[in-house]
């Protein structure tokens, strides 16, 4: 294992975020003795949906990124395992069913992830395993299920766009709005999801500030940073002090740029972090990284959510929900990473494409060749494509990452001096 020699600059507003996702998920395991309802919601990222209704909401991505980067996978795949799960299934679906049956079977899980069953499943699934995974999970709970299809295909012109997104509406009104009432046990209190949404609209103005100051050299923050800073976006959706938070965190990084002080020490290498945030390999690539000053200024996944704030409409929820999910499933599409890439390069003066490919999640693999071609051709911009998991460490074989790693900078050494003459 490497040594740090170099450390990473910390950003002091991020500390209030841990301390509010612990907090809710406190609130979540609670539910049960305070009489409040519970819903695990898979998939596109709209759990005001259900939070702003009064019922405590999970994500599957972000309880695996929580139990990840908490070392503390191996108690729930062991379970999932017995269920009968591959070990190269998906491995948020052998998160979350692992965490279901755990309490389904009396299995003992660590306290701080022992959450109650779901009185409600919600998915808008962008892949199969997300259906499959709703359907499981209340086969074995007895939840019931919205299922619900965003219909994840590409969307080539104008006419696509609005037809998913009258498609996507509908299904938010005829099949999610009437399960929702019946779960909470009262009528959809449209206001409250309004106001949730202009609270999560102020984050996203605001956090799209914080992308911005990214091109400076130094970058004030990694991706990293912006990831743990997700949260508004996911389960706190809405929520008080989100706003503050973001308020906070871009004073920080606007105090940074305006002192020159970056994330990384001597930041020397400028790089892109394709598909998901690998919350397992933080620690071991993070590592690497620092001690090299390279820096990751910028990715695909934390973008994906809610990056178009003029399609956040509190004035008219549910249209604007379809509209912002069918939006957000772009970055699922390869073309559309490649032509984002290339901007990125140019506009955050990268010198580098890290692109970890998870064998248990093919969904963001798609086309990373492709990516890699295309940024060399038009930038001479080099690409690492390398196997790592988000949450599953088996999938990562660390000496040779590290090894890779080494002769790709150099790459990028020769590079630099051919780009900048
Ligand atoms: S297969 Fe990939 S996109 Fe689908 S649920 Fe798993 S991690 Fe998410």
């Amino acid at each position: 294992m490497s040594d740090v020699k170099v450390k990473r600059n910390e950003l002091e507003s991020l500390k209030w975020m841990g301390k509010a996702i612990d907090e809710y998920f406190a609130e979540v395991r609670r539910a049960p003795e305070e009489g409040k309802k519970v819903c695990w919601h898979i998939a596109v990222p709209g759990t005001l949906m259900t939070t702003s209704q009064g019922i405590l909401t999970i994500m599957h991505a972000h309880v695996a990124a929580y139990i990840g980067a908490r070392h503390l996978m191996k108690e729930v795949f062991e379970v999932s395992e017995d269920e009968g799960f591959l070990s190269n299934t998906c491995c948020y679906m052998r998160t979350f069913v692992g965490l279901a049956m755990a309490k389904v079977n009396g299995v003992k899980l660590p306290p701080q992830i022992d959450f109650p069953l779901p009185d409600l499943i919600n998915c808008m699934g962008e892949c199969q395993e997300q259906f499959t995974m709703a359907e499981l999970l209340s086969h074995k709970t007895g939840a019931p299920a919205i299922i619900i299809d965003p219909n994840p295909s590409g969307c080539v012109t104008k006419e696509d766009f609005d037809e998913r997104v009258k498609y996507l509406e509908k299904q938010l009104k005829e099949v999610a709005i009437p399960m929702i009432e019946k779960v909470s046990g009262h009528r959809y209190d449209y206001a409250a999801l309004s106001e949730a949404m202009a609270v999560m609209k102020k984050c996203a103005i605001l956090r799209n500030k914080c992308v911005a100051l990214q091109a400076h050299r130094p970058a004030p923050m990694t991706l990293f940073d912006l990831g743990v800073g997700l949260a508004p976006f996911i389960v706190l959706q809405g929520k008080p002090g989100t706003v503050e938070f973001y308020e906070r965190f871009l004073a920080e990084l606007e105090d940074r740029v305006a002192k020159g002080i970056g994330a990384v020490p001597d930041e020397k290498y400028r790089l892109y972090w394709d598909n998901y945030t690998m919350w397992r390999l933080l620690g071991v690539v993070g590592r690497e990284l620092i001690n090299h000053h390279a820096n990751i200024v910028i990715g695909r996944y934390p973008l994906a959510f809610y990056p178009d704030v003029e399609l956040i409409d509190p004035e008219n929820p549910l249209h604007s929900l379809a509209e912002c999910n069918v939006s957000m499933l772009k970055t699922l599409y390869p073309h559309w990473a490649s032509e984002m890439v290339n901007d990125y390069v140019e506009k955050f003066d990268l010198d580098g494409l890290l692109m970890p490919a998870s064998p248990t999640c093919r969904m963001f693999d798609i086309g990373q060749h492709d990516i890699v071609d295309a940024c060399e051709r038009k930038h001479g911009v080099p690409g690492l494509i390398f196997e790592g998991d988000m949450v599953d460490i088996a999938f990562f074989n660390e000496a040779q990452f590290k090894t890779r790693f080494e002769a790709f900078l150099e790459t990028i050494d020769a590079r630099k001096k051919w780009r900048r003459g």
